[in-house]
């Protein structure tokens, strides 16, 4: 199914993980994936935050967890799914992101983040492994870049009409706006 793009987020850890996997959800959601599965450590409360933001700020934003990632991936691979595995060791993405876009697009991506070590069979069951740059750097910003590049900045403009509150985008101070209300917050 194409036009879907889940983020498999490896080896969570609780406690030790809770804010980098929280901010790897929030940022999948606000930059236009689809949902979010978590493998390592089961940790219903990261699970339970991310609906409550969901809840909140609107749109269709699924996170759930599996415990076997392998199997996962197999699957959906099998459902023709393309799996890109964001690591340093990969290719870099300015020389592949039509074909992220094509992917997209026809079948759907399955965009793979670590955490600590990432098993080899990860970058095996691949189909891509891609880089943002060769550099070490964090799941979040290689995830940003990855999904920038393939939204191609439309995913900036994203709004969600069942949302419980929105910004009121101003150049100074701090505005808030309730559904169904005029009234502005702070
Ligand atoms: N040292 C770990 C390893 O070699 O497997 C990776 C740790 S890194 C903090 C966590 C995750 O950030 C990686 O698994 C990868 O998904 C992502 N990441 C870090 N640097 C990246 C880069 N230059 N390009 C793409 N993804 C990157």
């Amino acid at each position: 199914m194409g036009r879907k793009i889940t983020v498999l987020r490896l080896g969570h850890r609780v406690v030790r993980d809770q804010r980098v996997s929280s901010h790897v959800a929030l940022t999948a959601r606000a930059l236009g994936a689809d949902e979010i599965v978590f493998a390592g450590d089961h940790d219903p409360a990261l699970l339970e935050s991310i609906s409550k933001v969901v809840e909140k700020w609107g749109g269709g934003f699924k996170a759930s967890y599996t415990q076997d990632w392998r199997r996962f991936l197999t699957e959906r691979k099998a459902q023709g799914e393309y799996v890109v595995h964001l690591t340093m060791y990969g290719v870099g993405i300015q020389d592949v992101e039509e074909e992220l876009r094509e992917a997209y697009a026809t079948r759907g991506i399955v965009l793979v983040v670590g955490s600590s070590k990432v098993p080899i069979e990860v970058y095996e069951l691949a189909d891509i492994n891609v880089a943002v740059t060769n550099q070490p750097h964090s799941e979040i910003a290689a995830l940003a870049i990855a999904l920038d590049r393939i939204h191609q900045g439309k995913e900036l403009t994203i709004s969600y009409p069942d949302a419980k509150i929105t910004i009121k985008p101003s150049r100074l101070g701090k505005l808030r706006k309730k559904k169904n209300s005029r009234e502005e917050i702070n």
